[in-house]
């Protein structure tokens, strides 16, 4: 008989998003008519852009005839994506990157949950609490956790609570720990960090041999000039830091599917004698041995949000999703909330400011409102009293919930 991964069976059940779908999906049963705002989940709403579809049919027609057919691609990506990333992406905020140290994936999510892979089986990882909950579940697949407590945690993770106390930036942690998760501009709390705050990490990380994992997925948001879009923008990061990019909330690639993850050449992590050791032969074996790369079609389009006319469309896009952050940050706080994030990402962190439970909160908007968002608590203990509005929305729905939660009676 075939063993199971026993490590499964630690997971927790209520992962977020299936039960805000199954309780949403209950509303609806008995309540068919209502017209049902679902700002949850993180996922976009715009098309893609005439310059990324243009080349997107490129790509397909290519492949329609035997001079330009291709079959499989390198694992890592073509050239013309990964020089255009370097370039646009890094080298020109100064920061030293260079196009094969890019690898091409088709997800984030799936390059944030497969990195630990590379890592030994008793590091200790740190994550922010609330979290993006792929670090976690991934953290307690691979065994690396103990069981689920009561409290919320589980066992051997580090929770770094993110409060508005600590302005949503965790402290360093007192204990040991090598491997650090951070997310920035953060989900689910909206909510950036300088480079003061990021330099305060890299030099923590390099003093004391620490791993951190940087997952940018919500970079393009970013308006603040005094705001890092890369984490390779502060000296020394190159030394500690993996990136995490994904195009799915950059573009409208969430359907689409295309991410990248940087793994600098000078990253080394220790061997078991004690010799340090490159890390990067490591995600190239892995990348190379698991993954066959993204599609022909999928990379050209993705190439075209680098050239101006792309950039000028994303950019557009994204000022579409900022300013219903921006009715959401100004609606909400109208009505009692104390609001957080929602100015260099998409998201809105809000506290009803009335005591209230986020799952209750959660219940209460569905039933009254008609309105869906995502309780703070289910990303991690620190979140509960919070409630998470995505600005992915079109704006015309932003509109309607907010006027539906002015009419609430608390
Ligand atoms: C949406 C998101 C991603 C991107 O995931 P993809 O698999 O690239 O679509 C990564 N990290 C965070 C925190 C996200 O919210």
């Amino acid at each position: 008989m075939a063993q199971i991964n026993e490590n499964y069976l630690k997971l927790q059940a209520g992962y977020l998003f299936p039960e805000i779908g199954r309780r949403v999906r209950e509303f609806q049963r008995e309540n068919p008519h209502a017209d049902v705002i679902k700002m949850g989940i993180g996922d976009v709403t715009l098309p893609l852009t005439p310059s990324v579809l243009r080349a997107f049919h490129e790509g397909v027609d290519e492949m329609a005839k035997a001079e330009t057919f291709k079959g499989y691609g390198p694992e890592q990506g073509y050239d013309f994506l990964r020089d255009a990333i370097a370039r646009s992406e890094y080298q020109s905020r100064g920061a030293n990157i260079h196009a094969d140290e890019i690898f091409i994936s088709d997800g984030s999510k799936c390059d944030t949950g497969n990195i630990l892979e590379i890592f030994g089986q008793n590091n200790i990882i740190a994550v922010q609490d609330p979290v993006y909950p792929v670090y976690v579940d991934t953290s307690v697949m691979g065994g690396r956790t103990g069981s689920y407590l009561k409290s919320g945690y589980y066992e051997g993770l580090v929770y770094m609570p993110c409060t508005s106390e600590n302005g949503f930036i965790p402290e360093i942690p007192k204990e040991r720990v090598d491997i650090v998760f951070l997310c920035y501009p953060n989900n689910p709390t909206g909510t950036t960090a300088g480079r003061q705050e990021l330099k305060k990490w890299v030099d923590y990380a390099r003093k004391n041999k620490v791993i951190i994992l940087f997952d940018a997925a919500y970079e393009a948001y970013i308006s603040d000039p005094d705001i890092p879009h890369t984490i390779y923008e502060i000296e020394g990061a190159n030394e500690v830091a993996i990136e995490f990019r994904s195009l799915s909330k950059t573009a409208g690639f969430t359907g689409t599917r295309c991410a990248y993850t940087i793994i600098p050449k000078n990253l080394v992590g220790n061997a078991a004698d004690g010799t340090e050791k490159p890390l990067y032969p490591f995600w190239y074996r892995r990348h190379t041995t698991k993954f066959n790369g993204v599609s022909y079609p999928v990379q050209k389009a993705a190439a075209a949000i680098f050239t101006p006319e792309g950039k000028k469309e994303v950019k557009s896009t994204i000022q579409y999703y900022m300013n219903n952050a921006k009715v959401l940050r100004e609606s909400l706080a109208k009505l009692g909330f104390t609001v957080f994030g929602g100015q260099n990402a998409p998201y809105v962190w809000a506290n009803s400011g009335r005591g209230i439970k986020s799952w209750d909160l959660f219940d209460k908007l569905l039933q009254e409102a008609h309105v869906v968002g995502t309780p703070g608590s289910g990303f991690g203990p620190s979140g509960e009293g919070y409630f998470r509005f995505s600005s992915f929305a079109t704006h015309e729905n932003v509109l309607k919930a907010m006027e539906r939660l002015n009419k609430l009676k608390w």
